[in-house]
């Protein structure tokens, strides 16, 4: 069995997430005062997670599991979760705000995870804290500091420009992980937000950001995106590269390979997926694995071609990224 759809792309790439809770507050993910948390019985147990995980990996072709949240360093059995996907040979990646990776980078190493991306938008301590409405910098770049020294590598820094508020700082931010080995990709901000704040004409495509980038600095765009949703780009004739992610403005939908698993088990074939299959209530009334499997792959078979943000009938999905698994 695979993760086909009907347009003839196959999902090797499975984002879990562990959680929807999260300890910042980013303006484009969620409103200052946070959202109504999934209720713990609602959330897969650990055991219940590395089940699905066995089934994807063991009977289903995929080669890549990635945690995100929510915050996934708030899930305390993450690192054994980690263990568990290792174990079945899987590569194992993590998206994480960085908060508290600080402890943890080491342990997850040892764990078996294979690399980190970090969020962070800015190297000035006053935008951060406006933007994430956290006064956390400091414990962000002591993360990022152990996660390199654990060997999660190539460390990733995720930035999200929003126009007036760091979109001019994207240039400082460049220097500061070139300076420090961080590979630097630059998202797109997608209609997610749980308090449906979005507005095309704020959000930095990727082509001003190349813009604001190309006034330092000379990139040369590398070929093969492939499935991968970033257009890299050779600083200064290398060695080092940037990522520029245009979801909205150049979608990467037609080589997608990805899959979703929501903390209260649901699977969604894509990110803006209005529909959802629910794994956890087939799990806990004694689905067998195959059945579950069975489950999974009718789900992907209805992804549809494209998310559809230009289309005048796009509808943004009712679950915020946070709860998704960004
Ligand atoms: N809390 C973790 C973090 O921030 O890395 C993991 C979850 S977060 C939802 C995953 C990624 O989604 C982060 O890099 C974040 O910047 C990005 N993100 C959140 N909301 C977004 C939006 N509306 N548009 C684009 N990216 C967004
Ligand atoms: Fe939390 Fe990540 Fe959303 Fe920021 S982007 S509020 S760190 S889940």
């Amino acid at each position: 069995m695979q993760l086909a759809d009907r347009y003839g792309r196959v999902a090797t790439d499975l984002r879990v997430s562990l959680t929807d809770r999260c300890n910042l507050r980013c303006q484009y993910c969620m409103p200052a005062e946070g959202l109504d948390w999934m209720a713990d019985d609602e959330t897969l147990t650990d055991e219940e997670v590395a089940r699905l995980i066995g089934i994807a990996v063991t009977r289903l072709g995929v080669k890549d599991v990635r945690f995100t949240g929510g915050e996934p360093l708030l899930r305390k059995g993450l690192p054994r979760i980690v263990a568990a996907t290792r174990l079945l040979g899987a590569r194992t990646s993590l998206t994480t705000n960085g908060l508290g990776l600080r402890h943890l980078a080491g342990p997850l190493a040892k764990a078996g995870l294979d690399r980190v991306n970090v969020s962070l938008d800015t190297i000035d301590a006053a935008t951060y804290t406006g933007i994430t409405r956290r006064d956390r910098l400091t414990d962000v770049i002591a993360g990022l500091e152990a996660a390199a020294e654990a060997g999660l590598k190539p460390v990733k820094v995720n930035a999200v420009l929003l126009r007036g508020v760091n979109d001019h700082q994207a240039p400082e931010l460049l220097k500061w992980c070139l300076a420090r080995g961080y590979e630097l990709r630059f998202i797109e901000q997608m209609p997610l937000d749980a308090q449906h704040g979005w507005q095309r004409d704020a959000m930095i495509t990727a082509d001003e950001t190349l813009e604001l980038l190309s006034e330092s600095h000379r990139l040369t765009a590398l070929d093969g995106r492939g499935s991968a949703p970033a257009e890299r780009f050779l600083v200064d004739d290398g060695p080092q590269v940037i990522g520029i992610i245009g979801s909205v403005t150049r979608p990467f939908c037609g080589d997608c390979n990805r899959v979703r698993l929501t903390a209260d088990g649901q699977v969604r074939n894509c990110l803006f997926a209005r529909e959802e299959s629910d794994l956890r209530s087939a799990m806990r009334a004694g689905a067998t694995d195959v059945e579950l499997a069975e489950r999974w792959v009718i789900a992907m078979a209805s992804k549809r071609p494209g998310h559809g943000i230009d289309d005048p009938t796009f509808l943004q999905p009712a679950r915020p990224m946070s709860a998704i698994g960004g």
